[in-house]
């Protein structure tokens, strides 16, 4: 067995925490329990216990015969060719109201959709769609939600037109901060069955990246929104 190439190992308050970032896997482990992995890692004859077989299960650690990146590809491929479903990732608007320094965004055009584009849009994946498929859109940006006036034209195009797809789901890639209640309860009468939110670590380090505009920390509205 080894660690996946996608397990980061860290220690916190004196216990080691796996993370696989690819399966998004957390287990906590203390450090008498962390020492025995590697000792089992290391040593091809040692029994695999209960929690190593969790760990497997879990992904943070595999066979030494797999080849992760291949396996990966693989997945995305299942994905991607799968005959009885298309997925459309739309970005409403380029705009966003938070100012990370890391953003892909910088010096990108931050325009927003038109009402005409949105439409076009919306007539776009209903022709690009088979009634035997499932239809998902993920909503994403720049801020998604700073474009809520197209996720609601392009759903309610969408949802009028069911007989052209078997059924619709949709997912949002969101920063959090204008997800409100009364938001969240439109999002989910447009399908919207998922929301991908970013929290940077604890309210000290989130503040220091992903902050507003204006420089203002995010951290605690997001975590209002989301508990
Ligand atoms: S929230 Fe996302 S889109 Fe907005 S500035 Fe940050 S990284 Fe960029």
């Amino acid at each position: 067995m080894k660690l996946s190439q996608y397990t980061i190992v860290e220690e916190v308050d004196n216990e080691i925490l796996l993370y696989n970032s690819v399966y998004s896997a957390i287990v906590l482990l203390t450090q008498s329990e962390f020492h025995d992995l590697q000792s089992f890692i290391n040593n091809d004859n040692l029994e695999k216990t209960e929690l190593f077989s969790y760990l497997e299960n879990q992904n943070i650690i595999v066979s030494d015969e797999i080849d992760e990146e291949a396996r990966l590809v693989s997945v995305a491929n299942e994905k991607r060719y799968n005959p009885s479903q298309v997925t459309f990732t739309i970005a409403p608007t380029m705009n966003c109201n938070f100012s990370c320094f890391y953003c892909y965004e910088q010096g990108f055009r931050q325009h927003t959709m038109t009402t005409e584009t949105a439409k076009k849009t919306a007539e776009f994946i209903l022709k690009n769609v088979l009634p035997h498929q499932s239809l998902k859109v993920i909503w994403y940006g720049g801020e998604p939600l700073m474009g809520l006036n197209s996720i609601k034209a392009i759903s309610e195009i969408i949802m009028k037109n069911e007989k052209k797809y078997k059924n619709f789901n949709a997912e949002i890639v969101s920063n959090g901060y204008l997800l409100t209640e009364k938001v969240a309860q439109l999002l989910k009468s447009y399908h919207v069955n998922y929301a991908q939110i970013t929290l940077d670590g604890d309210q000290i380090n989130h503040d220091s990246r992903r902050c507003l505009t204006n420089g203002k920390g995010t951290f605690a509205r997001i975590l209002q929104n989301i508990v």
